[in-house]
């Protein structure tokens, strides 16, 4: 699974879909129910209750814990830079924890403050230990993977070191379900603020630089969709379909 950046399997959500089609039961104040009648199953109370939760509870806003996705104008804005002094205030902050906790939720490596609805520039980057354990020595070796700690850069810039391309299947929770080969730069450094808000550069080659420049793209509105070869592009439960 190491070609993961912002990506998991999709969820299937029928049981949302379900609740969200249920309507509520007629209940009207001008009708009373007769003594030792029951106009109400216990399904329909149950629907009633949750069609009445919907309607209190407001709709989440951002920095959402969930992942926006294409088609989202978010996603194709061009981010804000950030005041380096906000960078420790509570707004902020509340972003990255947001980023970091939906990127671990959803075990990806990648994650960019435009898909948790925010557009602003920052994006975060972790590889565990225990994902890169999950692959294989060929599959390390050949995409360059490494396990990496917790990296955020705020307001991050990047450098080419590298400038050969290497060609690798990638995809991106913000277009679950779908992957394709993508072009990206052997070796790049990133510079700008970590969390704290202070100054960082690092340098990045294989994998990590790839996670870099789709992370990077993020920022810029600019999907992997983009930048693929379109004839690779794929649906990752293809042969599913098929059983
Ligand atoms: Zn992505």
């Amino acid at each position: 699974m190491g070609f993961r950046l912002c990506v998991r399997a999709p969820r299937l959500c029928s049981a949302r879909v379900l609740t969200s089609t249920i309507r509520p039961p007629h209940i009207s104040p001008l009708w009373p129910v007769p003594w030792g009648h029951s106009y109400s199953t216990q399904v329909k109370v149950r629907s009633y209750l949750q069609y009445m939760k919907h309607k209190i509870k407001p709709p989440p806003s951002p920095p959402y814990c969930h992942v926006c996705q294409v088609g989202d104008p978010v996603l194709r804005s061009q981010a804000a830079a950030i005041d380096p002094a906000a960078i420790t205030g509570p707004e902020v902050q509340k972003v990255i924890n947001n980023m970091v906790k939906v990127m671990r939720k959803l075990e990806c490596v990648g994650m960019s403050a435009p898909q948790v609805g925010v557009p602003l520039r920052i994006l975060a980057l972790e590889y565990p230990q225990k994902m890169l354990e999950e692959c294989s020595p060929a599959a390390r070796e050949a995409r360059g993977l490494s396990a990496e700690p917790l990296r955020i850069f705020v307001n991050p810039q990047l450098r080419v070191l590298d400038g050969r391309t290497v060609l690798f299947q990638e995809a991106c929770e913000s277009i679950a379900g779908f992957s394709a080969t993508v072009p990206r730069y052997l070796s790049v450094e990133v510079s700008g603020q970590n969390e704290k808000g202070e100054a960082v550069t690092w340098q990045a080659s294989g994998w990590a630089a790839r996670i870099l420049q789709h992370e990077m793209d993020h920022l810029d509105g600019v999907l992997y969709i983009d930048r693929m070869d379109s004839k690779t592009f794929i649906n990752i439960k293809w042969p599913t379909y098929n059983e």
